[in-house]
């Protein structure tokens, strides 16, 4: 079997983890498993980790960004964000679902706990989830940008106004130029 990601080199089979063989590519650490091989490790693994923080420095995984064929099946495999503060993808192949892990991934998923919920990353809550993240943190930005040093203090009001009974009376009462004047045009 040869590697997607440099192609000329041959993939040699070993143990990953007990119960977990892969077949690793000798000249740029990429691993490939099998949907069989990761399930069945699954099993054996037991109860799924909590996630957690790295302990000492977060792994530096490398990701290959170009498009690779299933060293299996040869279709294009798809790439998905494992998001969770993991700034690369693991790439899967639609039809064997095999999963290639480029150096290091596997290694930075399992720093995190999350290399026993891979199975989970492909799923469209978890993707979905990585959106709504970005989402945000897009927005954080715009936020702190607008508000500057303010912003503390904006989100204080907004926490005392939210659950306020008299929010939209307050709010109008803020919006308004003039709140005194009973004028309307
Ligand atoms: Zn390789
Ligand atoms: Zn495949």
């Amino acid at each position: 079997m040869k590697c997607p990601a440099c192609k000329g080199s041959t993939l040699q089979t070993i143990h990953l983890e007990s119960h977990l063989k892969a077949a690793h590519c000798p000249a740029c650490e990429g691993k490939w498993i099998t949907a069989d091989d990761y399930w069945h490790w699954l099993e054996q693994h037991g109860d799924t980790l909590p996630e957690k923080e790295p302990e000492g420095i977060p792994i530096k995984a490398a990701d290959q960004q170009q498009a690779k064929l299933c060293p299996d099946c040869q279709r294009i495999m798809l790439r998905y964000k494992v998001g969770h503060g993991l700034n690369f993808r693991l790439d899967q192949c639609g039809s064997c679902n095999g999963i290639w892990f480029d150096a290091n991934e596997w290694e930075a998923l399992k720093q995190r706990n999350l290399h026993d919920e891979v199975h989970l990353i492909f799923s469209a809550p978890w993707q979905s989830q990585i959106r709504k993240d970005e989402a945000r943190q897009l927005l954080e930005g715009i936020y702190a940008q607008t508000f500057q040093t303010d912003y503390a203090k904006v989100q204080e009001l907004k926490t005392w106004l939210d659950p306020h009974p008299q929010r939209a009376a307050i709010l109008d009462y803020l919006a308004s130029l003039d709140p005194y004047s009973i004028q309307r045009d």
